[in-house]
């Protein structure tokens, strides 16, 4: 499962690491959501799809 996160449109509400800290986190200016999951171990975390349902700003993009 591939997931990328929109750089233009994040807007480093941090929604998706509280989610989700498996697979995000913000950088460290803290004005950007990293993936920080392997690709192989995406789809084994369950609360991916919630947190891009949850994203305000639709950034997070999941291409299974
Ligand atoms: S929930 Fe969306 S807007 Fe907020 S930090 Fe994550 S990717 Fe960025």
């Amino acid at each position: 499962m591939i997931v990328k996160i929109d750089e233009d449109l994040c807007i480093a509400c941090g929604i998706c690491e509280q989610i989700c800290p498996k697979a995000f986190a913000m950088n460290e200016s803290n004005d950007l959501a990293l993936v920080i999951a392997y690709e192989e171990e995406l789809e084994y975390i369950d609360c991916v799809e919630e947190a891009a349902n949850s994203c305000p700003v639709a950034a997070i993009i999941i291409e299974i």
